[in-house]
């Protein structure tokens, strides 16, 4: 049996050269940052390189990257920020879709709870936002557009330009949740006029709990944790020095080696669509092209996703089903049911996301186990009889 880690877009293993970086850091970066003395000092440096490295990969200004404990928490500060701002100006909008991550809608929601308004755009079939209703949805009292890069689920990746601009021309601000984009598609804040971008270092091989609010220059930042002065008073707490400079060496390194790896991972990718597409009444889930290089989401009709993963974690695949977050509970992912599937078919998911430590043999292990586990459930399922015996409609 082989061990294969195919839940990349849950989280990643960490980098040789992540490890390298901060191995040393944990043992001998131990001081304050904020401490005047000399081994202080030198922490406060390591971690304004580590400040200055993320920002260059960003195309961004070292005192735009607010450093903080993740993507979540980063876009939690992104909105509520921006939502702040807006309520002294009456400007009580937000544009945002359907299908965000949650720590994008649990925020949003928490808004509309004391009194703001939010557009949720649809995404469509195909995963993607139409920027003319982007463009339509933008009102006078509109404070926010948030708008994820690439998707977590599905692998969509947005017209992210394209809406930066539309934001632009209509002067409102521009958040992102970027954190599946980072380290793997073309990102510059300043090209692609996003005020606000999210990342979280453990998507590209970094280290867990730990990732950055970029926020442009005359942003106003509203604190989430409050105290100390760190992060110039915007994000307090003692900084987590060796994480943080495991993430910056986990930028770089995956950013170095883009292009190699876009090749290789798309590759397994396209191959392994390609396998488990020969599955009867099973549909490829996102766009077929406009999607990211790790990213293959399928669903099976007849069948329940948490049993396959059970299936498959016996045979050694480690996968998911839809985002880690919607694990454990019975609820159909949001993010098929915003693309339009029906619920009996967003419940048979199956998402593989790999990265470059994945090989090609891994991926025809996969393409040689799934069918037969897909027809096993099948076989015990009183939902597939009744598809089989023409009582019920096929959807898929
Ligand atoms: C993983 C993920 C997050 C959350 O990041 P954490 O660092 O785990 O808090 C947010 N948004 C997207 C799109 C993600 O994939």
């Amino acid at each position: 049996m082989m061990n294969v880690y195919f839940d990349n877009a849950a989280t990643t293993a960490m980098s040789p050269a992540a490890l390298d970086a901060m191995i040393p850091a944990l043992q001998e970066t131990y001081a304050n940052a904020s401490s005047l003395h000399t081994v202080g000092q030198l922490a406060k440096e390591k971690l304004e390189q580590a400040r200055a490295d993320i920002a260059a990969c960003l195309g961004a200004q070292p005192a735009e990257i607010i450093f903080t404990s993740g993507g979540s928490e980063a876009d939690n500060q992104a909105i509520v920020s921006a939502a702040r701002w807006g309520a002294k100006r009456k400007k009580k909008h937000i544009v945002s879709t359907a299908f965000e991550h949650h720590a994008v809608l649990h925020t949003l929601q928490k808004l509309e709870k004391e009194g703001f308004e939010v557009t949720y755009l649809d995404v469509h079939e195909d995963g993607m936002v139409r920027p003319d209703e982007l463009e339509a949805a933008i009102r006078p009292d509109t404070c926010l557009v948030t708008v994820m890069y690439a998707n977590n689920e599905i692998g969509s990746i947005q017209p992210i330009a394209e809406i930066g601009a539309i934001c632009k021309e209509k002067k409102v601000y521009f958040h992102t949740d970027a954190v599946q984009a980072v380290g793997h598609l073309d990102i510059n804040v300043k090209e692609q006029n996003i005020d606000m971008l999210s990342l979280s270092a453990h998507k590209f091989h970094g280290p867990k709990g730990v990732g950055c609010l970029y926020a442009r220059c005359g942003i106003i930042l509203s604190n989430i944790i409050e105290g100390g002065a760190q992060e110039r008073g915007k994000r307090a707490g003692t900084e987590n020095i060796p994480a943080i400079i495991g993430m910056a060496a986990a930028l770089k390194d995956v950013l170095a080696k883009r292009e190699e790896n876009e090749a290789k991972v798309s590759a397994m990718r396209d191959r392994l669509i390609e396998g488990i597409s020969v599955i009867p009444h099973s549909r490829l889930n996102g766009h077929p092209t406009k999607r990211l290089p790790g990213n293959v989401s399928f669903c099976f009709e007849g069948i329940e996703g948490e049993s396959l993963l059970l299936l498959l974690d016996m045979k050694g695949i480690a996968a998911s089903s839809g985002s880690a977050c919607t694990s454990g509970s019975l609820d159909p992912s949001h993010v098929l049911l915003a693309i339009g599937l029906p619920h009996e078919v967003a419940h048979g998911s199956l998402r593989l996301t790999l990265s470059e430590y994945n090989t090609m043999e891994e991926v025809e292990y996969v393409i040689k186990e799934l069918p037969g586990i897909v027809e096993y459930l099948r076989n015990m399922s009183p939902v597939w009889e009744k598809l089989e015996k023409g009582e019920q409609e096929h959807v898929i």
